[in-house]
Parts: structure tokens; sequence; C-alpha cells
């Protein structure tokens, strides 16, 4: 028997799904933020495999940190991902208690099972069954679960980032989205809100005049002229984004205007119309030459309609990228892949914020793994009936064995 298939023998698929239901019947929530029941149950299950372990963090922001400290210390693996859920909202539309860890048909049921608390199980079981087997690392196995990454992880993430804390780690294991794909490149995402002003007025202010300036006519006007990209948006289509690979349309930006404010009260025209759009754009464009072409679009429209008062104002503005990997790591994970029988693909993310914004900052000059840990199922965290599917919560766990086997080295001297 290998020393893999070794470790594999102590990984019990119920003392795993145990681990994630007792995981999720612990309430994280951000907001409100309040870590005070999940930072205790984690210790407890990190000190049960065997880390040594550590919270660090302002007061009240706590990032949970465990070490399976190796024969040698070096190298310095770390498994990170976040502690926090978004809240569960309305509990009358869940089938099961969000915060009941419910197993039905292979799945397990709640908030936070599988964003982000199916990798936290599946780095801790995995740390558990190799310590349970005997096996002396040389290199350090870390496991970080850090705070607020739902909220945008400053004092999770950023913190430890901040303070130094990566600096002498060497491999850096995400817990990423879809089971054995990598990430290649990722979509901007470019928020602006578009407004129309006028003079408003009660609608039969307008009866002696002819022809009243309806400030949502005039946005109408706008939307109409930016609703096909390809006529204002200057890029280049981009192959790498198709529906194969995770997108919604093929090498396009997408730009959809989903918020709209204008009158309060059926009998006032308004005075100002205002639309939050959201597009998300190729990494081979900018949003400032986004912004340049939509300012464009309103100053073409102005000159032939010299009524049109239009702006647009920038909500959030992060550029797409190609991601990096060092060839050692993707020749790794084609290995685990491969090793579960599974094939490793590549893939294409539609936003850089929350965990790809993290490794982003995490990458500069550091080896990183992604180990897909979560349902295929993307949409499911955040979601009503949020669930993990078992089958890939394990074969998670055995990859993140693995991954400790081969980058931590297994000690054979003693
Ligand atoms: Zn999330």
């Amino acid at each position: 028997m290998s020393i893999h298939e070794k470790v594999f023998t102590y990984l019990k698929e119920d003392a795993v799904v145990s681990c994630l239901q007792t995981l999720v019947r612990t309430p994280s929530e951000n907001p409100p933020a309040d870590y005070s029941k999940i930072v205790p149950v984690l210790k407890r299950k990190m000190e049960e495999a065997g880390l040594k372990v550590e919270v660090i963090g302002k007061p009240g922001k706590p990032n949970v940190i465990g070490t399976l400290k190796g024969t040698v210390g070096k190298p310095k693996v770390v498994y990170y991902t976040h502690l926090d859920t978004v809240p569960a909202g309305d509990r009358s539309k869940w089938t099961f208690d969000p915060f009941g860890g419910v197993v039905k048909d292979g799945k397990v049921f709640g908030r936070g099972s599988c964003d982000a608390k199916a990798p936290a199980t599946a780095f801790m079981m995995a740390a558990k069954a190799i310590h349970d087997a005997g096996i002396k690392l040389k290199g350090d196995m870390i496991i970080a679960l850090m705070c607020d990454e739902e909220t945008g992880w400053k004092d999770g993430l950023w913190y430890l980032v901040d303070e130094g804390y990566f600096d002498d780690k060497d491999v850096l294991v995400g817990a990423g989205t879809t089971a054995f794909a990598y990430s290649v490149a990722s979509r901007g995402v470019f928020w602006v809100e578009l407004a129309t002003h006028g003079p408003g007025s009660h609608t039969m202010a307008y009866s002696s005049r002819n022809k009243p300036i309806n400030t949502l006519y005039k946005m109408v006007d706008v939307l109409e002229a930016i609703r096909n990209v390809d006529d204002w948006m200057t890029y280049e289509p981009h192959p790498l984004f198709t529906p194969e690979k995770g997108n919604t349309y093929t090498g396009k930006p997408i730009m959809e205007p989903n918020v709209i404010e204008a009158s309060s009260k059926i009998n006032i025209i308004p005075e100002i119309c205002k639309v939050q759009i959201d597009m998300r754009i190729l990494p081979t464009q900018t949003c400032e030459t986004v912004l340049k072409d939509l300012k464009n679009v309103i100053e073409k429209l102005k000159e032939k309609d010299p009524e049109l008062n239009a702006d647009v104002k920038v909500i959030q503005a992060v550029n797409g990228r190609f991601h990096q990997h060092d060839p050692r790591d993707i020749e790794l994970m084609r290995k685990v892949a491969k090793t579960l029988n599974k094939e490793l693909k590549e893939e294409v993310h539609g936003a850089t914020l929350g965990t790809s914004a993290g490794q982003e900052r995490l990458e500069k000059g550091k080896r990183r793994i992604n180990l897909g840990t979560m349902t295929t199922e993307i949409l499911s965290g955040h979601s009503v009936d949020e669930h993990q599917l078992i089958s890939n919560l394990i074969l998670a766990t055995k990859a993140s064995v693995l991954f400790a086997l081969e980058l931590c080295e297994i000690d054979k001297s003693g």
C-alpha cells in the first residue's frame, strides 16, 4: 500500500461529514460577524487533528491558524480559506434549517456548507488523517481560517498580509470553487451609476407645455444607446471567455443595468433618474477606457438632444487579469487530479473580488495551488438551500492530503 493509500484509510467519510455538520451548526454569519461561537469549535477541531493553534488578529477579528509541525519546518505550506459566511437570510425560504447541517441525497445542507466550511473541513480532516496515520512531514502544514472574507477581508487576509504573516511561507493552497480546475483569467468588475437630470414637476404642470422633460425617458435613451456593447465599447473579443469555461457570453464584455431609481410618487415627474450598471469586462480592457467610451456615448447623445443632461459616477472599478502560475504547481495539480481519477481543467472567473482578489494579493512571488472544494454548482453558495456534495468534499479532503504529502514531503528518517 502506498503512503497516501495508508493515509486515506484514516479518512472516514462519516467523520468528515460530521465535521462539516458541526461547522454548519455553529453560525458565523457576517454580518454581524460574531465569531465567538465558531472560534472555539475550530480550535478544538484543529487540536483534535494534532495541530498547534493560535488566534491572530485585531480584537473581535480572529484568524484561526493551526500548524502541523514538520520535522524540518520547510517548506511552509498554507492552506487558507475563510471562517465567516453570508447571513442565512429569510429562513422560511429554506427547505431545511440553515444551521441544521441536514444530510440528504448525498449532500450536506446549510449556510456555509459550501462557502467556505467545506474547504475548512477538507483542510482540517486531511491534516488529521496524516497525523493519525503517524506520517511525519518535513515541512509545516498550516491551515489559516480567516475572518471577514464576505465583507472584503480587510481584517482577515489583508491584515495578515500587511502584518507580514505570509512573507516566510512558500506555497499557498487556496480553496477555489470548482473541483480540479485552476484559474487562468478573471473578468474585471466595473460598476457605475448613470444619472439623468431634469426640472421635475407635477405631471399636470406640463399640461400647458408641449413636451415635458421626463428623466426616466432620457435614461431609456441612454440605455438604448449602450444596450449592445458592440455599438460603443472598444474591446478585442477574447477566446478564453467561453461558456465551456464557465462564462455566460463568448468572448464579450457583459453589461447589465440592474438597479433603477426615479420618482417616488406616481404623479411626480422625476427630477433625477439613476441606474446602476454592472459591467464585467475582459482582462484585455481597462475600466478607464470603458468609462471613456461611456462618456463618449453620452456626449454624442447630448449633441442630438440638447435637453439631455446626463452623467456617470464610478461605484467600483477593478480590472480583470490573466493569472500566472508556476509550472510546477500546474504539474502537481495535474498529478493529484490523476491520482484521484480526475482531469485538471482551466477555469475563467467572472470577477476578481473576494477570494480571487485575495489570491492576487497573496500571489506575488508565491507558488499557489488551487484546491476546488465547493460543488460545481457555485451558485449554491450565498443562496437559499446552500449545500455541499459529500463526494466532492471527500475528494477535496483526499486532494488536500496529496498536496501535503507532495509539498511538505514525507520524512522517512524516523
Ligand atoms: Zn462567499
